[in-house]
């Protein structure tokens, strides 16, 4: 009975898996079916007129001129032909039929598939202040040909202001200091990622951006940005203003749902979906839009992780389970980096802000150092400030259930 139910769920060459969303995890999927072997028909559709690319480097390489924007560009001419798939850009779905498996997009014309697969991610959220339009964001290919005109508009030592100071402002940052500019981040908690890693370790990244000559300044209230002449005023709540050549929001992301509102899928907080990734049969969400869950590093919560691993990790557990019929989803452990202020932050796991944190190894002093997060006693997170290989050393924490006092007790980054 078992393997009946396995041979109706494995891809058959007569078969057509219809990608909505040609971001990264929508072409990792491409890319894993065909090593996965399916040779059946594929289609991506893409709203970007842009070939899938990556988007890490548009924060890093890319903005600090060490990269041409080309660079990033994951979908070759050559790979989407090795892939043979019809790669669609520039349009937009805006409804799905899950009976029919039909998608539907804005030009009127649809396409059907055997499979779908939602892979439409997030988008930079926007604030409503009154010069919003004139507001930057890093997002997507678009966002980064604007930024790049904008920045050879202003003289070099002009203050930009970044509002929000998480992963993509800090990254952001770094790169405007690089290149001469003077990035003033405005981060509205009390400090940056306290809302992600949790009030001990905000705390020891806290002066990485003053380290680095970065003003950061937290507990910052804006109540709106205005134009000014050629440039911004920031008015903060308490009736003070800033002057600033620029002004990029980097304040998170809204979730690319709402194609979806009358598809009848469950839809909350994005596409929920079950160990293998699928919304209902034959339809799945991976990467940054699929709300999911990995009961060995998550217990029941069903979570949404914006991370380019975790889009990877989907794409590749998608693939070997509709070409083989196994999942794996319950073993594998979430990841991200982030380069900031001339170091590296990479955590494993998915720990919550409020668990309980152990430095165990440098200090911020130094300008590395490694924490354990745990609940109830078992390891659920391991984060690192410049110390890559301690981090690759302690995975197997993640792996399996370990308790706080076998991981201190092994201590792999002291070897
Ligand atoms: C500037 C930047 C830097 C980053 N740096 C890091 C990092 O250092 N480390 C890390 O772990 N992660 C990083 N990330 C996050 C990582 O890039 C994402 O997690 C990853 O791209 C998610 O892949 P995805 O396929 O889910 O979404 P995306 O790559 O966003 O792709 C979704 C695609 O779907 C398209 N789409 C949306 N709606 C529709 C629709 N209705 N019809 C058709 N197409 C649609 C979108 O236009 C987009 O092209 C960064 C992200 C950004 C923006």
């Amino acid at each position: 009975m078992a393997r009946d139910v396995r041979a109706l769920s494995v891809l058959q060459s007569s078969d057509h898996v219809v990608i909505v969303g040609a971001g990264f995890g929508g072409w990792r999927l491409v890319e894993a079916l065909r090593r996965e072997g399916y040779d059946g028909a594929l289609t991506l559709l893409g709203e970007e007129r842009h070939a899938p690319y990556d988007r890490p480097p548009l924060s890093k390489q890319v903005l600090s001129l060490k990269w041409d924007v080309e660079k990033a560009t994951l979908a070759t001419s050559e790979r989407i032909t090795a892939a043979n798939v019809d790669l669609r850009l520039g349009v937009r779905a805006v409804g799905l039929d899950i009976e029919s498996r039909t998608v539907h997009l804005e030009d009127g014309s649809s396409v059907t598939g055997t499979h779908i697969v939602i892979a439409t991610g997030t988008r930079a959220r926007r604030l409503p202040y009154s010069a919003d339009e004139s507001i930057l964001a890093l997002r997507n290919r678009d966002d980064e040909v604007r930024l790049r005109d904008e920045l050879e508009r202003i003289d070099p030592g002009s203050v930009v202001a970044i509002i929000g100071g998480g992963f993509i402002g800090a990254e952001v940052a770094t790169q405007l200091q690089g290149r001469g500019f003077a990035p003033l981040v405005l981060e509205v908690a009390t400090r940056p990622l306290i809302g992600v890693v949790g009030a001990k370790v905000s705390a020891w990244l806290e002066r990485l951006a003053g380290d680095a000559g970065v003003e950061l300044r937290s507990s910052q209230h804006i109540a709106d940005v205005l134009r000014d002449g050629e440039g911004f005023s920031v008015v903060l709540e308490d009736g003070t203003a800033l002057s600033a050549a620029m002004v990029i929001l980097g304040v998170g992301a809204v979730v690319n749902v709402e194609w979806l509102e009358e598809s009848g899928l469950v839809i909350d907080n994005g596409v929920v979906v079950d160990e293998n990734l699928l919304a209902t049969e034959r339809i799945a969400a991976i990467g940054d839009v699929a709300r999911f869950g990995w009961p060995n590093v998550m217990g029941d919560d069903l979570v949404r992780i914006e991370h380019w691993e975790v889009a990877n990790m989907h794409a590749h557990h998608l693939a070997h389970f509709w070409t083989t019929g196994e999942s794996a989803g319950e073993y594998l452990v979430p990841y991200f980096w982030s380069d900031q202020y001339g170091k590296k932050i990479q955590m494993l796991g998915h720990p919550q802000p409020d668990d309980d944190v152990v430095r165990v190894h440098g200090s911020p002093e130094e300008g590395k150092w490694i924490a354990l997060f745990s609940r109830g006693g078992v390891v659920t997170g391991i984060l690192t400030l410049a110390q890559p290989r301690a981090l690759m050393l302690s995975k197997h924490f993640l792996d399996r259930p370990t308790t706080l006092v076998h991981a201190l007790e092994e201590a792999p980054w002291a070897n």
